[in-house]
Parts: structure tokens; C-alpha cells; sequence
């Protein structure tokens, strides 16, 4: 596809590499069949070749989006589908990535209100504490009236079914390896996940240093990937630093870090492009490091024998799209999981996104749910027990429906096999009581 800037705004980098982006286009369609929202809306402006020819237009002419423009924009996942299918190598994370930070701007000012407050709670592991645990107590006390229950059976359904506090295991520091050292690693929190899914770190943690790594936990929150999902550039580049800041801390006081684990792969697909984010040396040395933590494990091996088989159990792996299509890991990741002893079955449509893409199941909530039911229709029909995931927000879309497979984080999986407990989502399935 021809472009037409001015050469004085290609020297602005990021409209340079939305144009480099724009010119790979061949328009052949093929990302078509693979995008989540045309497969369900078939409407051309919501395929990534329809989104491709708006933003051209809207940055060509350097001119405000209309409504209709935002609408489909924002209708987009950054699943990143179509980047796996796309045969021509467009780069269409810039490009949508640049497009969200230039609408920005042109919101409405309640618009703008809104998506910050989100932004400023979730990535604040406090505030997301205090707003999920004054919405369990409203929607409990709304839930007593019909109507109000059916209208918020959303957030609800969203809502994590386990215990918001803290863990023990939710500090900074570092927790030394249980026999030989095999390495040491760095392990950042994260921010929400801290409170919808604080056993994830937990499990993580204690596999890690069962598995013979040395930990360092860093202070800090949030690696920049949910305000970079909402076109928060600066904000975004700022926790970035701070992460990056962190890790030469680490280093200056322990000694040299093998790898930085990522337990939420949202977060890690973005952690890995720091070099593109920061444009630095810090950001692209930081990046390469970068390792989701279930292929890590795959990588290095696990060490010693579960204490409880799990075979005769079949799993089915649900591949986050931040996993698949944002860092390139398809498939299972191969020896972590057969080495619980369980048979991993692969989901049919894999490669589509379940809905939840950082806060877009807020955000875009009907297209959300289209997607999960999509989603877990094929869950129930894989013949499996229940599902795992490496990513928080694919487990809080996918769990809770009635009747519907509990979802677990491999990490609580693997901790459970390895000697640990069983995975929340196992209690209230009745999964656990089969399987003790
Ligand atoms: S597959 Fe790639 S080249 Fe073809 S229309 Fe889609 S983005 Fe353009
Ligand atoms: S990122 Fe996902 S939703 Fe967006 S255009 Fe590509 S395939 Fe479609």
C-alpha cells in the first residue's frame, strides 16, 4: 500500500514506522480469517486490513478520528493474530500502538476520565485491593434484587472466586534456592495480578526456588503493559524505566541475573519489546532477558519427580495470544506440563483471543463475552478436566461460568504436582475431591 506523508513527519519515528507498517500491506485479506473481531462482526472496518486503511487515512491527513473510527479501533483486541497470519510482515503492533496513543487526545473528556481512573486504580496493587473488595461487597449486596443482578452479572462473573488478600510470599526481597543453585532470576510482581491472583506468585516463587533458582523479587509494581494497552505512552515508558532500573539494582547488589521471569505472558509480551518502548540499550538488554516462566521451566528442565502424578488427568492449554502471537511461543509449552504426568490436549481455534486483552473485557464488553462463550464452548467440548493458562487475564475470562471447567495458572498446576496445594479454581469445581 502506498503511503503519502510529508517528509518532514517521517521524522517523527513512530509515524515512520506506521508507514513502513502501512507499505508492507499487499491488501491479500489472508489476516482476515484469523481476526477475532471480523470472524464475529464481518464487518470489513473491524478486519486489521479495514483498521489498516482507516489509521492510513487518519494519519496521512494528520486530522482527529471520527466516532466511527475510534469505534473500530477500539474494537481491536492487540491480540495480534493477524501478525501471525499476515505473509507479507506487516508490523501492525506499531502501528495500532501508535494509533491508540494518537487517539488519545481526541476522546471525550469523560472518555479520558474514565479510561485514566481505570488505568490509575488497576495498576496500583492498593487501589485495585480496595475497588475489588467494596465491589464483592456491593454486587453481593445488589445481587438480592433480580433485575440488579442480571445487570451486573458481568462484572461478577469477572470477579475472582478466591480470597483478595495478600500472600505471605508478596514482598520484595530475595528467597535463596533449596538445594544445588541452578540460577538466579529476576521475578517483578506485577500490579492487579497481586490481587486477583495472588497465589500465581506464590507458586512461581516457591516452584522456582524448589526448582533450584535463586529469586530476587524487585520493589515495584506494574511493567507499563496495561497503560501501553490503552495508549499511554509516557506513563507506560515511565514504569518501563523503573523495571529496567530495578533489574541493574538487582544485579549492582546479588550479582548477574540469568533470566527476568514473566508469570502474566500480557505482561511479558510487552516487558520483551522494552528495547522498542525505551529505544534504549537498558530497554533492549532488559527485553532479551525476558522469559515467560512456563518456558523457562520447559527450557532448563524440571528437576526431581512430582510428589503426585497427575496421570490419568487430561489438561487442556489454553495459549494466551500475548503468548502466542505477542512473543512467539505457539503450541504447549512441551515438557512442563507432561512432566505432571497428565495428558495435554490442545484447544480447537487456539489461536483466536478469549475476550479479556488486558482491559478490553471492560472496556469492549459485549464483544468480550462473544468471545469467552466462543471460547468456552470449545473448552467443554475438548474432553478435558480442566484448562490451563499462563496469563491472569485469560484465567479471570474464562473461569466462574456454571458448570464450565475451572482454569488454573500452569504454575498452580506444576506446585500442585510438584508438593504443593491444589489450585483454587479446583475446590469449588468439584475437580478436587475426583482427583485427591
Ligand atoms: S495479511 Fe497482511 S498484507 Fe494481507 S491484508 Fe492483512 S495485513 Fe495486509
Ligand atoms: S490485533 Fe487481533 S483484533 Fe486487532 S486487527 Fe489484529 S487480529 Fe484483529
Amino acid at each position: 500500500m502506498r503511503t503519502f506523508f510529508e517528509e518532514s513527519r517521517l521524522e517523527d519515528e513512530d509515524i515512520l514506522a506506521s508507514s513502513k507498517a502501512i507499505r508492507r500491506c499487499v491488501h491479500c485479506g489472508l489476516c482476515t480469517a484469523t481476526c477475532p473481531t471480523y470472524l464475529l462482526l464481518r464487518d470489513e472496518r473491524d478486519s486489521p486490513r479495514g483498521r489498516i486503511y482507516m489509521m492510513k487515512s487518519i494519519l496521512e491527513e494528520d486530522r482527529a478520528p471520527t466516532r466511527e473510527e475510534m469505534k473500530h479501533v477500539d474494537r481491536c483486541l492487540s491480540c495480534l493474530s493477524c501478525t501471525t497470519t499476515c505473509p507479507s510482515g506487516v508490523d501492525y503492533r506499531r502501528l495500532v500502538d501508535h494509533m491508540r496513543s494518537y487517539m488519545e487526545s481526541h476522546r471525550s473528556l469523560w472518555e479520558r476520565l474514565y479510561r485514566k481512573t481505570l488505568w490509575s486504580v488497576m495498576t496500583k496493587a492498593w487501589r485495585a485491593r480496595c475497588l475489588f473488595v467494596l465491589l464483592r461487597w456491593g454486587l453481593g449486596v445488589l445481587s438480592f434484587v433480580p433485575y440488579l443482578r442480571l445487570k451486573t452479572s458481568r462484572v461478577r462473573s469477572l470477579m475472582p472466586r478466591w480470597d483478595l488478600h495478600p500472600m505471605a510470599s508478596d514482598v520484595a526481597g530475595v528467597f535463596f534456592a533449596e538445594g544445588e543453585k541452578r540460577g538466579r532470576v529476576l521475578l517483578p510482581r506485577g500490579c492487579v495480578q497481586r490481587v486477583v491472583g495472588a497465589q500465581i506468585h506464590d507458586r512461581v516463587l516457591k516452584l522456582l526456588t524448589w526448582q533450584g533458582f535463586e529469586v530476587i523479587v524487585p520493589e515495584g509494581g506494574c511493567c507499563g503493559a496495561l497503560g501501553h494497552h490503552m495508549g499511554y505512552v509516557n506513563e507506560s515508558r515511565a514504569e518501563a524505566e523503573h523495571q529496567v532500573r530495578c533489574l541493574h539494582e538487582a544485579e549492582a547488589k546479588y550479582g548477574k541475573v540469568d533470566a527476568v521471569l514473566s508469570h502474566a505472558s500480557g505482561c511479558g509480551s510487552v516487558m520483551k519489546d522494552y528495547g522498542a518502548l525505551l529505544g534504549s540499550e537498558g530497554g533492549r538488554d532488559y527485553g532479551s532477558r525476558v522469559e515467560d516462566v512456563s518456558f523457562f521451566l520447559s527450557k532448563v528442565g524440571m528437576r526431581g519427580r512430582p510428589r503426585k502424578s497427575l496421570a490419568g488427568m487430561k489438561v487442556v492449554y489454553h495459549a494466551a495470544c500475548s503468548l502466542q502471537h505477542g512473543q512467539g511461543f505457539g503450541g504447549v509449552p512441551p515438557d512442563v506440563l507432561s512432566w505432571t504426568g497428565a495428558e495435554v490436549l490442545e484447544m480447537k481455534e487456539s489461536h483466536i483471543c478469549c475476550g479479556s486483552a488486558g482491559m478490553y473485557n471492560v472496556l469492549q464488553g459485549e464483544i468480550a463475552d462473544l468471545l469467552r462463550e466462543r471460547k468456552r464452548f470449545y473448552m467443554s467440548s475438548s474432553g478435558g478436566s480442566c484448562v490451563v493458562t499462563g496469563n491472569i487475564g485469560c484465567l479471570l475470562q474464562l473461569s466462574g461460568a456454571e458448570g464450565s471447567l475451572p482454569v488454573c495458572h500452569v504454575a498452580e498446576l506444576l506446585y500442585w504436582s510438584g508438593f504443593g496445594e491444589r489450585p483454587y479454581s479446583f475446590y469449588s469445581s468439584g475437580l478436587s475431591s475426583k482427583m485427591s
